[in-house]
């Protein structure tokens, strides 16, 4: 149940607050009520099929998904990286029981005791796992070490060109504490993560992605959950209750943060000084509130909207990147905190829903697949899909209901997951024996959240008044040399 939209919105679902400042102010206006009704007849009609599910499509429709939408699906897309060995990991002696090859890591299962091994045995002694990526940043010496910059050039590169081109994208970081998370998407001064090198390169763009745009706009937010409260990182002012931002949602544009600073930066620096100020509030915060950074999310936005000229025409191409930094998966573990006495408040409701989230979203990933193959057979004409009566044991399932609303985390990634976004999942895990329960749990997350498949759009606005506008002023200019024409007959 949407809430109504903020009142400061133009009432035909215009989502800008602030006017843009490349002079198509009144291009961005809200739009005639003819055209938004058009456009509520498709919201209505994708609400829907999207809550009839795959298996509810009409069957003239059923013989396969639109083809739009096949074409624009996208797996999540899944980074492992492994960090160096710390002081405390060494001081214990330090074994190493994960090892990368190319895209699969190995992980040696502690659990089998060599002294009671035999050929009675079956049980798997090293666990494989596939990723798209695997990062081996242990040892700095050893060929196949993965530096920042390794990692940037995969995975910062994808989010820059997705940006460019108009989709949401969506990185976040998920493992344990201590895993390598904040130095994977924040690093050090020494030696630069993920979300300074992404903003980096939206001001330093060069010109093998595509056109140029015309002018564009960044602007900047950032801030934190913590259990279940929103938290603006970047506000000045000392206010007394930190912790007030309500999520709302919005019929087009989905979920937002109400009253949360959105800062119009122009150059790198600016950001950067954005972000230090921002990270100094999360720690300041866990000062006061004991080790809040590793059970708190910190969500980097950034709103990167470009002006074009489309065939002469004027349009804009919005792109929202999310860049989440999160608490310690370790905390979504009710076994974690199973000797403390207030158990239920130690749990991270938003980590929990994320991961009911995901293997939601992998098993009607899955269901959506296997209806696709089925569905390529029908169209063959060999095999009727649907000879089941609906709701059958053996028919095709109806897809699961997908609790976003359950967390404020999954809320606001709505979009990032399952939705009109490319998202990248980047695990860390730590390589030591002593980590093993932690790093198979991450895995086992990662690998399901790898089955997710996405809808991302490059998500375009036309200004249709200034197309009408421009017919108007090439029939007027047209009218006006018959008239001086025949003024001169
Ligand atoms: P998390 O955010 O997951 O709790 P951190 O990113 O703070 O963990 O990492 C914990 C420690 O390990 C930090 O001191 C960090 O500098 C170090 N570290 C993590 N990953 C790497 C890496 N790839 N290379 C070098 N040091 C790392
Ligand atoms: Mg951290």
């Amino acid at each position: 149940e949407a809430e109504p939209a903020p009142s400061h919105l133009p009432p035909w679902g215009g989502t800008r607050e602030v006017p843009p400042p490349w002079g198509l102010r009144w291009a961005a206006g809200p739009r005639p009520p003819i055209l938004w009704l058009w456009g509520q007849r498709g919201a209505l009609v994708a609400r829907e099929q999207r809550e009839r599910g795959v298996a509810g499509w009409p069957r003239a429709a059923a013989a396969s998904p639109p083809a739009r939408l096949r074409r624009d699906m996208a797996n999540v897309k899944v980074a492992l990286r492994v960090r160096p060995l710390s002081k405390r990991e060494n001081a214990e002696g330090g074994r190493i029981i994960v090892e990368v090859d190319e895209k699969v890591a190995k992980v040696r299962n502690i659990k089998i005791d060599n002294r009671l091994e035999g050929p009675w045995d079956t049980r798997e002694k090293i666990v494989a796992f596939g990723f798209d990526f695997c990062y081996w940043s242990v040892d700095p010496e050893d060929p196949k070490y993965a530096s920042q910059e390794v990692v940037f050039q995969d995975l910062g590169t994808s989010v820059l060109s997705g940006a460019f081109k108009g989709y949401n994208i969506c990185l976040f970081a998920y493992g344990q504490t201590g895993s390598g998370k904040t130095y994977t998407m924040m690093g050090t001064p020494a030696s630069i993560g993920l979300t300074p090198r992404v903003c980096e390169g939206l001001f330093s763009r060069e010109d093998d992605y595509s056109e140029q745009p015309a002018s564009c706009r960044i602007e900047v937010s950032f801030l934190e959950i913590y259990n279940e409260r929103v938290r603006d990182l970047l506000t000045q002012s000392n206010q007394k209750k930190p912790y007030t931002l309500r999520v709302r949602e919005h019929p087009e544009t989905g979920p937002y943060v109400q009253g949360l600073s959105q800062h119009l930066v122009t150059d790198y620096k600016q950001v950067i000084g954005l972000l230090e100020e921002g990270i100094a509030n999360r720690i300041t915060a866990a000062t006061h509130v004991h080790d809040a950074s590793s059970r708190s999310h910190a969500i980097f936005t950034i709103q990167y909207t470009q002006a074009i000229l489309e065939n002469n025409l004027p349009s804009e191409i919005a792109s929202k990147i999310n860049l989440v930094d999160l608490a310690g998966s370790e905390r979504a573990d009710p076994s974690y905190c199973k000797d403390r006495i207030t158990e239920g408040a130690n749990i991270n409701k938003s980590l929990v829903t994320l991961g009911i989230v995901i293997s939601t979203l992998a098993q009607n990933s899955q269901m959506f697949s296997s209806c696709q193959s089925i569905n390529s057979i029908t169209s063959e004409g060999d095999i009727h899909v649907s000879s089941h009566p609906p709701g059958s044991v053996s028919g095709p399932r109806r897809q699961a209901y997908i609790p976003y609303r359950d967390s404020i985390l999954t809320w606001l990634l709505k979009d990032s997951l399952g939705g009109n976004s490319k998202t990248i999942m980047i695990a860390t895990i730590s390589p030591a024996s002593s980590s093993y329960n932690e790093t198979m749990s991450t895995l086992r997350y990662a690998s399901n959240a790898k089955n997710i498949i996405n809808k991302p759009r490059v998500n375009e606005v036309r200004h249709q008044l200034l197309i009408l506008f421009n017919f108007y002023i090439c029939f007027k200019f047209i009218q006006h040399i018959y008239q001086t024409q025949s003024e001169h007959i």
